[in-house]
């Protein structure tokens, strides 16, 4: 296809003419791997078709929420019933009430929670709480870990070990970012340092538990147990940012899991979005009662949103954890992921690639680096440019996975055993090209 006659590049240069970059949201800009992106025209059920009409296998998903694949007839259903009965109304609506007892349901360490509509205003709102709720100050990052675009969140590490973090973006005075304690991932003995010094003045630990914006990394039962324990001896409180695993990993989330490996764990505030809109603007943060209630109108944390438990969001999000709720959805869809992983390591290793992959319920990633990496740094030694071989390597042959090396991939419900054929036929294809 010459440039001309691709509507991809044609719809990019005028994107580019009126949008930033192109694009309302970085990453999907392809600057790290080159190269025009995709733009979509619709998708179904694993797939979708770009503007040439040309179809892709979708390991992204929206990043994440299109868990039960695009367009499954149940979710549109409840989708279409909900705009005849209005879109906004700004008062509040008995499907916002639904969706809070089923996510309490389905997260039993929250009493109650908040809607609203993104991860980074969840997460935003989850520390002004719990600054709010513990009347301190400092605030505990980790390097990697994404939790929205919010002001004291943009900041890396600093120059010394515990020490505060200095911003990532222009923009954000440095005032800003000198109560964010940035920390390594994983490191034990960071963490207890941070403490050490600091202990009394930290509002919240915020983490990903499974951190999906380096790929995939676990954090090791041993170090969440730590960051468990020494919240609890200083006063400060746990936030799990389930955004991208709530739902996703498993029913009950990435905290489900670490509570089966940790006698009594529970996170003290919880994240949400992705999934629990099912696609549409909608995210969540909750927790015990105690807490939730310093929120306004109660108390005196103040947080409020025009567009916050929308009716059609609300609806989307309902229908989809419907489906996802029913018994054997996650074994199912795990057994998927599984066999893609599994399939891609095989093909790398008989290569002669270094090759390292993980996964979770429809959540995985992997490394062209030999072992799974612990942290953000060792994340970013993989070599890029033969990544970007295997991204593009991929793409040209109908697999969309992330463009980012950074990035974790999504398994849907709708993707079949012949989609997962299909990736491994292309993948191996691929990998004999990057053995060179
Ligand atoms: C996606 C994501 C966010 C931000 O959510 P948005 O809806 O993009 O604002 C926050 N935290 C995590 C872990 C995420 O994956």
């Amino acid at each position: 296809m010459t440039p001309s006659t691709d509507r991809n590049v044609e719809l990019f240069e005028r994107a580019r003419e009126r949008i930033p970059g192109g694009v309302n949201s970085p990453v999907r800009a392809f600057r790290a791997v080159g190269g025009t992106p995709r733009f979509v025209q619709r998708a179904e059920g694993a797939w979708f078709w770009d503007a040439n009409g040309q179809r892709y296998i979708d390991y992204i998903g929206s990043w994440g929420p299109m868990i039960l694949g695009h367009g499954h007839p149940a979710v549109v259903e409840a989708v279409q019933q909900a705009v005849l009965d209005g879109f906004s109304f700004g008062a509040p609506t008995e499907r916002e009430v639904q969706l809070a007892e089923t996510i309490v349901k389905l997260v039993p360490t929250m009493d109650m929670v908040r809607l609203v509509s993104s991860g980074t205003e969840a997460a935003m709102s989850a520390i002004r709480l719990a600054r709010g709720a513990t009347g301190r100050k400092h605030l505990i990052k980790f390097e990697g870990c994404y939790h929205g675009h919010a002001d004291a969140l943009l900041v890396k590490a600093g120059s010394g070990l515990a020490t505060f973090g200095n911003p990532t973006s222009a923009g954000v005075p440095p005032e800003v970012a000198q109560h964010t304690i940035v920390l390594e991932y994983n490191n034990l003995e960071q963490l207890e340092e941070a403490f050490a010094r600091h202990g009394a003045d930290i509002a919240c630990l915020m983490i990903e538990p499974i951190a999906g914006n380096m790929n995939f990394v676990r954090a090791t039962v041993p170090f969440m147990r730590r960051c468990r324990e020494l919240c609890d001896r200083h006063g400060a409180l746990l936030v799990f940012d389930e955004v991208m695993t709530g739902f996703r990993v498993a029913l009950g989330g990435a905290q489900s899991l670490y509570g089966r490996a940790i006698p009594g764990f529970r996170p003290d505030i919880t994240v949400l979005g992705k999934v629990i809109g099912g696609g549409m603007p909608l995210a969540a943060f909750g927790g015990p009662r105690a807490i939730m209630e310093q929120l306004a109108p109660l108390g005196p944390v103040y947080q409020a949103g025009t567009l916050s438990g929308n009716p059609i969001a609300t609806a989307c999000g309902l229908a989809t954890l419907e489906q996802i709720a029913q018994p054997g959805f996650y074994d199912t869809l795990a057994a998927r992921t599984q066999s893609l992983v599994d399939g891609l390591s095989l093909l790398a290793r008989s290569e002669g690639i270094d090759f390292s992959a993980d996964c979770e319920g429809g959540m995985f990633g992997f490394f062209l680096l030999p072992e799974l990496p612990q942290n953000y740094r060792t994340v970013m030694t993989s070599d890029g440019a033969r990544f970007n071989r295997l991204f593009h390597g991929l793409l040209e042959r109908g697999v969309y996975i992330a463009p980012a090396l950074y990035e974790a991939g999504f398994v849907s419900a709708a993707h079949t055993d012949e989609d997962i054929a299909t990736t491994l036929e292309a993948a191996r294809e691929v990998f004999a090209t990057l053995r060179a």
